[in-house]
């Protein structure tokens, strides 16, 4: 069975930057899990971070069940001080451990030079990880914040119509109801660069990835 791991900074990140992607492969049986680096707790500001930790987390899995992700592992690192925990050892090990352990055949995660810099912190991260793990499979890059701009010559290696699985993608995104307005502001992104990219690319709707190495 093939194995497919995950790797963003916050819950949605996934669903949005490769949700399409991860329903079709649940459809193919393969095997896929999601680490997520932190809640994103900050956010809604007004309510206590334990609450929406929890809600998030409860979030998470019902939008994994949807898109058919086997499992989801959080390392509830600080959203605020990301960068700081990132640099923890116990951090880098945990994470060197999962790849281990997982085996993946492919690995999905933020592109490093994302807008967002906790999206970039987690790509970087992740770069190194896979060399201490010693993989050398497949790493495929997803921008979340700035989804029509890959920089100059480069283009996509990896283009995955999900044309089948739009509904499912947005289903999915639906479920986070504690940041449904961060949500909605990213919708007129998401349908304009599925759409757009898919009439680039001759379908429906696509997403696409930078491939690594
Ligand atoms: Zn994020």
């Amino acid at each position: 069975m093939e194995r497919i791991l995950v790797f963003c900074a916050h819950p949605d990140d996934e669903i949005i930057g490769v949700g399409g992607t991860l329903a079709k492969y649940a459809q193919e049986k393969k095997k896929v899990t999601v680490v997520i680096f932190s809640s994103g707790e900050n956010f809604p500001f007004w309510l206590k971070k334990e609450h929406t930790i929890k809600e998030r987390e409860k979030e998470t899995k019902k939008a994994g069940q949807i898109l058919g992700v086997h499992e989801t592992i959080f390392l509830g690192l600080r959203d605020l001080s990301l960068k700081d925990d990132l640099n923890k050892k116990e951090v880098f090990s945990k994470v060197v451990a999962i790849i281990k352990k997982i085996k993946p055949h492919q690995i999905f995660t933020h592109y490093p030079g994302d807008v967002f810099f906790n999206h970039d912190a987690v790509g970087k991260f992740i770069l190194k990880a896979i060399k201490k793990a010693n993989y050398t499979k497949a790493i495929y890059m997803f921008k979340v914040w700035n989804p029509f701009y890959f920089g100059k010559r480069q283009n996509p290696k990896l283009i995955i119509d999900i044309s089948s699985m739009f509904v499912k993608k947005i289903k999915a995104l639906d479920v986070y109801e504690s940041q449904k307005l961060v949500i909605y502001m990213l919708y007129p992104f998401i349908f304009f660069k599925a759409v757009f990219e898919g009439i680039k690319y001759k379908t429906k709707y696509v997403e696409t990835f930078l491939r690594y190495g």
